[in-house]
């Protein structure tokens, strides 16, 4: 059998994400004078600890610049967890979502992992518990167990494979040539855009992000006509109607090339606007507009902009250095397992 099926277990899970987001208190900004302190601060305190910042495209343009200035890495979730466990420095500093830490304790157990703050997740992550997951896996045990980076340890430990958006494809092209049916965990739009692609056997999880399940293809049709010679670059976390649409679909990485390689002067941007700030720096001749989410009038708790990525900032990462709270500890156990799948895929895309 070819095709895909949606697993029934993500029903209660949405509700776990609900709760989640109304227990967050947006973070208040730091006022100009205060943010020069903390920057100076920080770059201190990250040579007294001898510590690097390994932070996600989605972060605070502010952590950005300071995680470029200081040496370290601004990229995707590949790429981070690539450089942390490259790096020579006793601490990393993980500004992005709490699998980030999570990937950069599992592969570099050596290492102190600090993170801004450890409250800020992931729907995808939310929304695949590790035991009912486990129990999806044990009912479909003649697959093969992909899930995606945006997992927790106790997820990534259970499955064969781990993949980010960036080689997701290639994986389960791969996978399918060697005559396995998949079973993909969590995100049902990048699973369903991968069988799409691949026309492989998949049995999907029924997790989405929250971020990019806003955009919408209708109010994308409709800025298509103020933008008509617009590209549009969609993230494949995207629903299917939006990824329709698309000059370019790809990873974060992926996108940032395609805009600087694509001829097109202006480009429609499906993913969360803290990728803005790389865009720009890179291609800072074009012009770049956020895709729209739930059009005029609407309201929506996450218009392209990640609540989780944004409890990240500069104080409360200059905190954790200080004093070195928020460190992630993955079971050394629970750890070695999930190693496994990620160095398969690290392996798998040549390093
Ligand atoms: S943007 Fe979506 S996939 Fe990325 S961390 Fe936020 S909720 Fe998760």
């Amino acid at each position: 059998m070819t095709g895909i099926n949606i697993a029934s277990e993500g029903v209660s899970a949405q509700q776990r994400v609900r709760d989640n987001l109304n227990q967050i208190t947006p973070r208040e900004p730091s006022s100009q004078r205060s943010i020069d302190e903390i920057r100076a601060n920080i770059k201190s305190l990250l040579l007294r600890e001898n510590a690097v910042i390994v932070a996600h495209y989605y972060t605070d343009p502010l952590i950005q610049a300071i995680a470029e200035e200081t040496g370290g890495c601004v990229s995707d979730s590949l790429e981070m967890a690539r450089f942390g466990r490259d790096h020579q420095a006793s601490t990393l500093l993980v500004a992005g979502v709490k699998f980030m830490g999570e990937t950069a304790s599992i592969l570099s157990p050596e290492k102190r992992i600090l993170m801004p703050t450890l409250e800020a997740t992931c729907s995808l992550d939310i929304g695949c518990p590790a035991e009912e997951f486990s129990q999806f896996c044990d009912k479909h045990s003649d697959r093969t167990v992909v899930v995606y980076a945006n997992t927790s340890a106790a997820v990534k430990a259970r499955a064969d494979w781990v993949v980010t958006s960036s080689i997701a494809l290639k994986v389960v092209e791969h996978l399918d040539q060697q005559g396995e049916k998949i079973l993909w965990a969590p995100d049902k739009h990048l699973g369903s855009y991968v069988q799409r692609e691949t026309g492989a056997d998949v049995l999907m999880w029924d997790g989405a992000c929250i971020v990019h399940e806003e955009f919408k293809a209708k109010a994308l049709l409709d800025l298509k006509k103020v933008y008509p010679d617009a590209g549009v670059l969609v993230h494949p976390e995207s629903p299917q109607s939006v990824v329709e649409l698309a000059d370019f679909v790809g990873s974060t990485s992926q996108i940032i090339n395609a805009a600087e390689e694509l001829p097109h002067r202006q480009f429609i941007v499906a993913t969360d606007q803290g990728i803005f700030y790389k865009l720009q720096q890179r291609v800072p001749d074009k012009e770049f507009i956020v895709a729209p989410t739930a059009g005029n009038g609407a309201s929506c708790r996450s218009c392209a902009m990640c609540p989780w990525m944004a409890m990240n900032g500069l104080d409360n990462l200059a905190a954790a250095l200080d004093t070195g709270s928020n460190e992630i500890a993955v079971d050394r156990d629970l750890g070695r397992r999930a190693m496994k799948p990620l160095q398969r895929m690290l392996q798998f895309n040549g390093s």
